[in-house]
């Protein structure tokens, strides 16, 4: 089969590069590896899509550090203000949550992908699914692809737009690294930027599921502070993860896989002081003394948080009247700084966001072309580029696909190639 471009890939990388190429006249054939395109784009913000962060592009650049210089053309390029703009000319308007994050205003990330199949199919995109390219040669001027069903396609440019490895049932298993290490490329080993951890706490179990909208946690080793973060946090089978989670975990890459024995201490009440909270408590106390204390701490707390507090102070069938100074302090202590202890990270494969991969020095940050092979581009997450939870990845992925998308050199003309 044989194309103008070819595009390894049909995540919103390589859907964003393929509408853009083909608008422009470029013949354009996505192959993806799965039967449908946009697996893990479904998945995206519990299947509601945070496709952007309402930010300017300097402070996106500043989130999104260490790799915000890579990033700044793309972004001035095609950043928050044009994504939104894109997808609300073809019908899909988008709403600014309080944090900043962008959701489309039906909630579905399935109304995304939408716009973006639609719009490639009017600009002419070939799509070719249930073909894994695993091998890219470049003869002469020409790349020849090879896909694990011995199909081979010819392209005068190629994109890599294959993701990166976590969630690799959604098709991303890394497949990207290993075709552009074949041209030479630099390939920065793979981390979890964006990764739930596992504490040693086995009652989190009994929390499973439970969602706070904004703690603060604060990660202490032998006793110093070495990072904190606040945020929503949420209850796993068998530690905690989050926006506030993955924030220091991209913080703070490979930290908490090398210090294993990290203390997390949460606040659960961000904003008000020990004191006050006291006082609250003590308030709460005298009107309902006979009320049972993890009762009475449900109407400052989620209930099973409650129940779970009481029984780690060893309270749960104390009244309002019996508590002792010395429980309400310890009682306090959790509410303030309650203790988790890191054995480790989620693998991989559940981050929501690989980082490492195709090393940005050998990549032109202004057309995403390879510096080691012309005609060679990548997008996405393919490259080693990630930020913060918040729309922030899927903003880098439409930048980056747009610049690569646009800066493929059309058809050389007739006169041209006689030349
Ligand atoms: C659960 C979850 C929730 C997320 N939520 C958000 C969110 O709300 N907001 C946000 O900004 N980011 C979110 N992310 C991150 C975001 O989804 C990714 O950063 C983004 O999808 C990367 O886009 P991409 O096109 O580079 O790669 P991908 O989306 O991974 O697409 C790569 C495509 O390439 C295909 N492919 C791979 N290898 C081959 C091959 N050899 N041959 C052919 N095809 C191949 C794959 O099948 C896949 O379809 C989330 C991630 C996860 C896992």
């Amino acid at each position: 089969m044989k194309s103008e471009l070819a595009i390894v890939g049909a995540g919103p990388a390589g859907l964003t590069a393929a509408i853009v190429a083909a608008q422009r006249g470029i013949e354009t054939l996505v192959i993806e590896r799965n039967s449908t395109a946009g697996r893990k784009l479904l998945k995206t913000g519990r299947g509601r899509c945070n496709l952007t962060h309402e930010a300017t592009v300097e402070e996106f650049v500043r989130a999104c550090e260490p790799f915000g210089r890579f990033l700044k053309h793309g972004l001035y390029t095609f950043g928050p203000g044009q994504v939104r703009r894109f997808f609300q000319e073809h019908g899909l308007d988008t709403k600014v949550e309080p944090s900043g994050c962008v959701f489309p205003v039906t909630d579905r990330a399935s109304d995304v992908k939408a716009v973006l199949l639609e719009q490639a199919k009017q600009a002419g995109v070939r799509f070719v699914y249930g073909g894994r390219v695993y091998r890219v040669r470049k003869r002469d001027t020409e790349f020849v692809l090879k896909s694990d069903n011995e199909i081979y396609f010819h392209a005068r440019s190629v994109i890599l737009a294959t993701g990166g490895v976590s969630w690799p049932e959604t098709g991303s298993t890394g497949d990207g690294y290993a075709i552009a290490a074949s041209f030479g490329h630099a390939i920065i080993e793979p981390q979890a930027a964006l990764i739930p951890l596992i504490v040693r706490e086995p009652w989190v179990r009994d929390l499973q599921g439970l969602g706070l909208e904004q703690v603060q946690i604060k990660v202490k080793m032998a006793g110093m502070k070495m990072a904190s973060s606040a945020g929503a946090m949420m209850f796993t089978q068998d530690g905690i993860g989050g926006p506030v989670v993955f924030d220091l975990s991209r913080k703070r890459a490979g930290l908490f896989d090398m210090q294993v024995g990290m203390e997390l201490n949460i606040d659960l009440f961000v904003g008000l002081d020990r004191k006050p909270l006291e006082q609250k408590l003590i308030a709460l106390c005298q009107a309902h003394p006979k009320k049972k204390i993890a009762g009475l701490l449900c109407e400052l707390l989620p209930c099973a948080l409650s129940e779970t507090l009481c029984r780690l102070a060893d309270c749960t069938d104390i009244s309002a009247s019996q508590l002792s100074k010395d429980k309400r302090n310890s009682l306090l202590d959790l509410c303030k700084a309650l203790p988790l202890h890191v054995v480790s990270t989620r693998p991989i494969e559940e981050a929501t966001v690989t980082r490492g991969g195709v090393d940005t020095g050998q990549i032109d940050p202004e057309t995403m072309q390879s510096r080691l092979c012309p005609g060679l581009y990548f997008a996405g997450e393919v490259i080693n580029v990630d930020g913060p939870c918040g729309g922030y990845n899927l903003q880098i992925a439409f930048s980056t696909g747009y610049l690569a998308g646009q800066s493929i050199p059309s058809q050389p003309s007739d006169e041209e190639s006689e030349k």
